[in-house]
């Protein structure tokens, strides 16, 4: 019998993921003129949505990160047509066990993950990128004659010059090259579940903070008239049943009807140590960039996805050594992750029952804590 030998097809790029980091990354590099390939599990982009679906528009970036608000690039990119934006969230209510709540202001939209994935897709295609649905990246080999890694998938073998890791929270090219090294692999993953409903929501997006969701907490985001996308997302091991019944609870105590369901995890541990390993750089979620505190990823995901790119760019003009990735990231998003995460290590402290979430509440409520905490600011001013 002959072994038929499948060619090793070469691209300048491979991006493992087509999300917001992978499309953001793809459409910066194939401006800059790269040959960009990206590689998507999916057969459609953006779907199944795994997500709150509340996507910040540029007010809430450039409120949260440093030394972007004159980035051009990114302003425009986070100008998202009418059509994506469902209903206008600008007030979000925290509420206590009790039933009390605290509420400010916001700048962000609800939208279909499924309509902002493919449009995000689109631009980069249009910049001349090229994307290839249902393509799982299933192994990575290292080729010891030509001292280089290969992508293997069902169908083909890929080589690459540079790889982007954006395959999410599990990061599934560091793991494939790393194993459970713990210097490239998102921590602290939290389960959670969620729903598209219909029936009386608000017109607020709302956080339920106590035993609904120990320490994490539920959300209700309302994507126009009588629909939204209700979650919760709790500590593994704190939920006495399986977080999907937990939501289900929910969503009845609350007379809602449940359209649909999913599930996801999202890594709370933080931003990985290490993102850059050799030619490979990890972004978004697969680089440990959600907010701790609230679990939002989706602008860090857009954000890191452009410098990675840059970053690219700089070292094959320049011979910069890419690890200026992982500093453009620390110097930009590094303030507001390192608060977010010491937030969620305070809650996972004291924010235990519902009395003691109660209080400690109650006492940052009134000076702004509660606030800030959601913006990943420091809850207290010195802590
Ligand atoms: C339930 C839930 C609610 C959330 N709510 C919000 C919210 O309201 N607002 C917010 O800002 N953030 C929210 N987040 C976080 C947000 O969804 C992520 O931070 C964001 O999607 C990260 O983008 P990404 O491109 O890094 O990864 P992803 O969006 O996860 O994209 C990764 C892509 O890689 C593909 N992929 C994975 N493995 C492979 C492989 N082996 N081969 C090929 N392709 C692969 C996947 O199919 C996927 O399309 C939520 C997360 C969850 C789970």
């Amino acid at each position: 019998m002959t072994v038929v030998q499948r060619p090793v097809i070469h691209h300048e790029v491979i991006v493992v993921g087509a999300g917001p980091a992978g499309s953001a990354c793809a459409q910066k590099l194939a401006e800059c003129g790269l040959d960009v390939l990206v590689l998507e599990r999916r057969k459609i982009i953006g779907n199944p949505a795994q997500c709150g679906e509340c996507i910040p528009n540029w007010g809430e970036v450039v409120q949260t990160f440093s030394n972007i608000e004159n980035d051009e690039w990114l302003q425009q990119y986070f100008d998202f047509p009418q059509w994506l934006q469902l209903h206008r969230l600008d007030f979000m209510r925290v509420f206590l066990p009790s039933g009390k709540s605290y509420g400010f202001e916001l700048d962000a939209f609800a939208g279909h993950r499924l309509h902002f994935d493919g449009y995000l897709a689109e631009k980069a295609i249009k910049a001349g990128a090229k994307i290839q649905i249902d393509t799982a990246v299933i192994n990575m080999i290292h080729q010891s004659s030509k001292n280089r890694d290969i992508l293997i998938t069902k169908d083909a073998k890929y080589s690459f010059d540079y790889l982007v890791d954006a395959s999410g929270s599990l990061a599934h090219m560091m793991r494939l090259k790393h194993g459970k090294n713990p210097q490239f692999r998102p921590g602290d993953q939290v389960p959670t579940a969620y729903a598209q409903v219909h029936g009386d929501v608000p017109e607020t997006f709302d956080v339920f903070i106590g035993s609904v969701a120990p320490s994490g907490y539920a959300w209700i985001i309302p994507k126009g008239p009588n629909f939204a996308n209700v979650g919760i997302g709790a500590r593994a091991g704190k939920l006495r049943h399986p977080v999907k019944k937990h939501l289900l609870d929910f969503c009845a105590d609350l007379k809602l009807e449940i359209l649909s369901i999913g599930g996801g995890w999202i890594p709370m541990g933080g931003p990985v140590p290490t993102m850059v390993s050799g030619n490979i750089l990890a972004i978004g979620d697969a680089a440990g960039l959600v907010m701790p505190s609230n679990g939002g990823g989706i602008s860090q995901a857009i954000i890191s996805g452009y410098f990675a790119a840059q970053s690219i760019q700089e070292h094959i003009l320049h011979n910069t050594p890419l690890e200026s990735y992982q500093k453009k990231v620390e110097d930009s998003m590094g303030r507001a992750l390192k608060n977010s995460l010491r937030t969620k290590n305070m809650g996972y402290t004291f924010l235990r029952g519902d009395v003691m979430t109660e209080l400690v509440l109650r006492t940052l409520g009134p000076i702004g804590g509660i606030k800030r905490a959601m913006e990943c600011d420091k809850p207290l001013f010195l802590l």
